[in-house]
This record gives C-alpha cells, sequence and structure tokens, in this order.
C-alpha cells in the first residue's frame, strides 16, 4: 500500500481513511489536497478515482483544468481531449442537456473533443472505462496526427 502519487508507505489507518473518502490509495498530504479541490470545484470523486486510473495507465491528465471559461473534470491535453463526469446521470433536465450540447460544440470549434461520462461507470467499470478512453486518446492521435 504506497500514495498512487508520492509513494510514500500507507500504514493502516492512512489506507482506510483514504479509501473510505476517496477510494484511491492516497497518502494523508495528498488526500487533503484532494480533499480541498472537491470542495473548492465541487469535483465528483469518481473524477479523482478515473484520474488516478489513467495516470496509473501511464496517461497524463489534469484534473480541474480551466479552458477559459469553464472548469473541466479531467483534461488530457496531449490530444486535446476533455472528460466530464456526470454526477447525477437520472436528472439530466433538457436545459442541461442543451447546455452540455452547446458546451461540446464549442470545444470542437476549438479542436477538443468532449466525452461525458456516467458516475456510475467509473465506480463498476472503472478498468473499461480507462480502456475505452486509451482506444479514444488512440483514435485522436491518429486523427491529429492526419491534419
Ligand atoms: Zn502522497
Amino acid at each position: 500500500m504506497t500514495c498512487l502519487e508520492c509513494n510514500k508507505q500507507l500504514d493502516h489507518s492512512e489506507h482506510k481513511l483514504a479509501m473510505e473518502s476517496l477510494g484511491v490509495e492516497l497518502c494523508q498530504a495528498h488526500r487533503k489536497r484532494m480533499v480541498k479541490l472537491i470542495e473548492s470545484h465541487k469535483t465528483p470523486v469518481e473524477a479523482i478515482q478515473l484520474y488516478y486510473g489513467l495516470k496509473e495507465a501511464g496517461v497524463t491528465a489534469m484534473l480541474e483544468w480551466w479552458d477559459g471559461t469553464k472548469s473541466i473534470d479531467i483534461a488530457i491535453s496531449r490530444v486535446k481531449l476533455n472528460i466530464e463526469i456526470d454526477a447525477e446521470y437520472h436528472m439530466l433536465t433538457h436545459e442541461q442537456a442543451i447546455n452540455d450540447l452547446e458546451e461540446a460544440m464549442h470545444s470542437f470549434k476549438n479542436g477538443f473533443t468532449t466525452i461525458r461520462i456516467p458516475h456510475v461507470l467509473i465506480k463498476y467499470y472503472l478498468k473499461e472505462t480507462v480502456n475505452n478512453i486509451l482506444g479514444i486518446m488512440e483514435g485522436l492521435r491518429v486523427h491529429i496526427k492526419a491534419i
């Protein structure tokens, strides 16, 4: 049991606390940093789980990346991929849906691809979600090269 951020050895209580609050193996310092991020940005805990899932797969991503108009849950700048986590999928209203579509349109115009991932996918299918994102990145990479 080591911290996914700094490789520090975690003791039992540190590990328990991190798994209970974030579901990610982090030392006290790095757990606190993530809790602070959640409080200041309303970051879904699944965004943090996905961030570390991607990190373990060798993907460098950014949490709460400011794109000039809004904060993106996870951004992978190398392939211009933005990932938003939908926390309450069943609550989606038509106003939210059209806002999401407009945001996606603006992102596309700027050369960014936005994908929205329901939080339950990360909860139940983290590995598959990461694998699919790797596939999307590969596709985007080929596409960027083609241009
Ligand atoms: Zn750490």
